[in-house]
């Protein structure tokens, strides 16, 4: 087959091996951790998980430089544990979950979090706040078959070197299982998507300038510094 022009491939770099982890879809999660829901003014805790999602292309891997994003005085970080699916599935059992995972990885949902109030405050959907070019840095990809399945472990994000976010996964509402279960209840999941799970409290604006560092225990490290727009 030739194509018109050649297709846009976005790929992640995988711990300890020379192969890539090539992207298929995101998925996101939100309103994950309890504090964090607090934090955006939610009186009770969500029903069912806020699923939305983001564009491949909008992951920028192993994060680096960005350019400060278009369209908002008010960019908010949220440091996220991302899961790498490896296999294919629908109607995923929870029991079953966690044989779809390749892997792990430390990503951050920026959000146009002046957008989002505005979609909010409409009952607009969030695209305009999410799904956004570079959207989504996440890290090098961790093999289950290295790291395990993290259920407990620090998450953290340091702006400039002082903390902001800092949290624990055990804290999430819904773990990993319940959450492949339930995303695929909506959607058939595939080989090279990626789903984020939801950010701790601490979530913040950040300028051209800044840089942020993030890191999950036992899964590991990002870095994006934000540039000039
Ligand atoms: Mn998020």
């Amino acid at each position: 087959m030739a194509y018109l022009f050649a297709p846009f491939v976005t790929s992640l770099p995988i711990a300890g091996s020379a192969l890539r982890f090539p992207l298929r879809r995101v998925w996101c999660i939100g309103r994950n951790y309890a504090d964090h829901v607090k934090e955006m003014g939610q009186a009770a805790l969500p029903q069912a998980p806020v699923i939305f999602g983001k564009p491949a292309d909008a992951v920028v891997a192993e994060g680096g430089a960005i350019p400060f994003p278009c369209a908002t005085v008010d960019l908010h970080h949220e440091v996220e544990l991302v899961v790498a699916i490896g296999q294919d599935g629908f109607r995923i059992a929870p029991e079953a979950a966690l044989q779809h995972v390749y892997g792990y990885a430390v990503g951050i949902d920026f959000t146009r979090r002046d957008l989002q109030q505005a979609a909010k405050a409409r009952g607009e959907p969030w695209e305009t706040a999410k799904s956004f070019d570079r959207s989504a840095p996440v890290g090098v990809i961790q093999p289950a078959s290295a790291c395990g399945h993290p259920a407990s472990g620090a998450i953290h994000l340091s702006v400039n070197g002082k903390l902001r976010q800092q949290g624990d996964l055990a804290q999430m509402i819904w773990r990993v299982p319940a959450l492949i279960a339930q995303v695929s209840r909506l959607f058939e999941l595939h080989a090279g998507d990626l789903l984020f799970t939801g950010t701790p409290a601490g979530v913040g604006a950040v300028v051209a300038g800044d840089r942020l560092e993030a890191e999950i225990e036992g899964v590991g490290t990002l870095a994006v510094t934000l540039t000039a727009p």
